[in-house]
């Protein structure tokens, strides 16, 4: 089992040296208590307790899973205890609102803390994760009466949360959903449907879970115009704010499945159980759409944890496992064979998985700072130009990351040989947590359709332009720049390719809708292997200024150039594929009739 160890230097340098953290948050509103020895104090407590508490809890998370009895859900050995330190270091509260008992620090700094807890033990910083989720609901659309009751108890971390969308007939298509909600005398609703899939449903971390549902009203519009979203509590609070009576609210079993199985994922009846409206009536999904880029960014995270876990566990195997003689030569003569690390292949797959984890840590956190900028930003026209960019942004960072990160995981296990398949090495236990990234929290197909459905297209190409924009000024900028030709020259051609496949498949999608279906995933694809190469050349700029003005850290900013032109020979020639078959057009997917695919 690899043992995780918080990568400190490279989280400091993207946020620091890449992404000039400091002056980021001198710009924002309300984050004066971000300053540098506030960050770095954080972080490191942040790391004793993933490392220290966290993270020997994976292990027995998947080999103990969660258990199901009628007086409730038991969490794996630890869990309970683990959580209770959580809550008693405050990191529940970090970057929740100060009137609710918040720390008001910025969102970008929980996106670290989530980084380590995510990748030590992804199944149990989901509890806290979706406790977020359903914290941002209410802070956003809840009534001042909701917000004492529920925010304080979920901020504190006394109380978790949930998020209840999926039903056993949808979760892409939500407008389908069935579960009602009745309205009663007293204003409060009596809500009645199955959730399934649920993600900490149950549990015995905390004594109330406050479910944020998704349900119909009587008569309401069919589709996506007819949903509403409630509050419904587990417990029904008391007047003192204390958890009181059980809610007609029960988790009917636990999912058996692949991976995170220390996170419970539950089937969740609602029998008339008591909720309360948040928001207006029948804007349930726009409510949710407001803190889905966040939500979203909590997923990407997974793909970013299990490239670094991939990357930690085989690199120190790479350099104990003796395997054959290098081709050029014995690099060990003293001991029977040679390190594996000294071989091509297994450089390929530990380089992939470096420059996989470092570039979706500089994707991730570049990301973030645009969310504190749409939070805190001081002025109207950067906290719109921030939005534009987090709406861009996002579906890439939460599909591709997950895409890419569970091919990081995978080779992981392969560096591993045999070994990488026997549970006790922890390899496969990382890629089978790695999978569900792609699917939940909207499919690598359905985040393509958002992206270029919905950012591009129908922004005409302006949320694309703002960001390749940006790439352009960078490719002027550093034009004369001899030791910066390797990266700058393929960026500005892929920034403009960019453009013209948009363009492309613009013009045929007017004439034919099903263009955008059939191109969406490969020019999502196209677009993360554009927005790493841009990130990975402003690494390399960071990395080589450092070595000109003269370093004690030599090796750490050369491994970063290393990286980078790895990236560029190795990973970014990958887009032609994409570029190649986003073009392809519809007709070879759809002229083969349905009867024809007859078994
Ligand atoms: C472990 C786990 C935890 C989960 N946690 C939660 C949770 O906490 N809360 C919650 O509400 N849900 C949760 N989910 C549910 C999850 O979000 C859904 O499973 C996911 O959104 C996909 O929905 P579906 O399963 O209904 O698949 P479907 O929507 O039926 O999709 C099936 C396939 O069809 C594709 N597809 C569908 N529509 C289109 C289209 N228009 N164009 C192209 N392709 C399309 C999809 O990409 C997918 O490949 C969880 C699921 C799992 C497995």
């Amino acid at each position: 089992m690899p043992e995780y160890k918080a990568p400190l230097r490279d989280i400091k340098f993207v946020m620091t040296e890449l992404l000039n953290s400091e002056q980021h948050y001198t710009n924002l509103e309300g984050a004066e208590d971000a300053t540098p020895d506030m960050v770095d104090a954080i972080i490191q407590e942040g790391a004793k307790f993933c490392e220290q508490v966290v993270s020997p809890l994976n292990r027995v998370g998947d080999i103990e899973g969660c258990v199901w009895s009628e007086d409730g859900v038991k969490t794996p050995t630890g869990f309970k205890e683990a959580y209770q330190q959580y809550i008693e270091g405050g990191w529940p509260s970090m970057t929740a609102d100060t009137n609710y008992g918040g720390q008001g620090l910025p969102s970008s700094l929980g996106i670290v803390m989530s980084e380590m807890m995510g990748t030590c033990n992804w199944s149990f910083g989901m509890y806290p994760g979706l406790s977020h989720g359903a914290t941002n609901t209410i802070e956003e659309h809840g009534t001042e009466e909701q917000k004492q009751t529920y925010l304080t108890k979920l901020i504190s971390g006394e109380w978790t949360g949930t998020m209840c969308l999926t039903e056993s007939h949808c979760g892409s298509d939500l407008g389908t959903l069935r579960t009602k909600a009745e309205p009663n005398a007293d204003g409060t609703y009596s809500i009645t449907g199955t959730k399934i899939f649920i993600s900490a449903g149950e549990h015995d971390m905390a004594e109330n879970i406050v479910h944020i549902v998704l349900a119909r009203l009587p008569g309401a519009p069919e589709g996506t115009k007819g949903i509403s979203l409630f509050i419904v509590p587990k417990c029904l609070p008391n007047e003192d704010g204390s958890a009181g009576d059980r809610n007609a609210v029960s988790c009917g079993s636990i999912e058996h499945k692949m991976g995170i199985h220390g996170n419970a994922t539950c089937v969740m009846n609602f029998d008339g159980a008591k909720g309360w409206l948040i928001g207006p009536e029948n804007k349930g999904l726009n409510c949710m759409f407001t803190f889905m880029n966040v939500a979203r960014i909590g997923t990407a995270i997974q793909g970013l944890g299990a490239a670094e876990l991939g990357f930690q566990g085989s690199l120190t195997y790479a350099k104990d496992r003796l395997a054959m003689r290098s081709l050029s030569g014995a690099k060990n003569p003293d001991g029977i064979a040679d390190p594996i690390i000294v071989h091509p292949d297994v450089r390929r797959m530990l380089l992939t998985q470096k420059a996989v984890a470092e570039g979706a840590r500089a994707l991730i956190y570049l990301t973030a700072q645009q969310a504190d900028i749409v939070q805190r930003g001081k002025t109207a026209e950067e906290r719109k130009a921030a939005d534009e960019a987090l709406g861009f942004l996002t579906p890439i960072a939460k599909a591709f990351l997950t895409e890419i990160g569970y091919e990081a995981a995978n080779l992981g296990m392969q560096v591993y040989g045999g070994h990488g398949f026997i549970a006790e090495w922890g390899m496969e236990q990382n890629v089978r947590d790695a999978r569900i990234g792609m699917i939940y929290e909207g499919t690598t197909g359905i985040q393509a359709l958002d992206l270029l459905g919905r950012k591009v297209l129908m922004t005409q190409g302006e949320s694309l332009k703002g960001f390749t924009k940006q790439v352009h000024v960078f490719c002027k900028e550093n034009a004369d720049n001899e030791q910066m030709k390797e990266f700058i020259e393929p960026l500005a051609a892929i920034n403009k390719e960019w453009g013209d496949l948009t363009m492309k498949i613009g013009m045929t999608a007017m004439k034919d809708r099903e263009e955008v279906g059939a191109a969406a995933v490969d020019y999502l694809m196209y677009s993360g292997y554009a927005v790493f190469a841009y990130l990975w050349a402003r690494m390399a700029k960071v990395a080589l200024d450092k070595m000109a003005d003269g370093t004690s850290e030599e090796m750490f900013y050369n491994a970063k150039v290393q990286t980078a032109r790895f990236y560029f020979k190795r990973l970014l020639p990958r887009t032609k594929t994409h570029a190649e078959t986003m073009l392809a057009g519809s007709g070879s997917l759809l002229d083969m009739p349905e009867e024809a695919f007859a078994l």
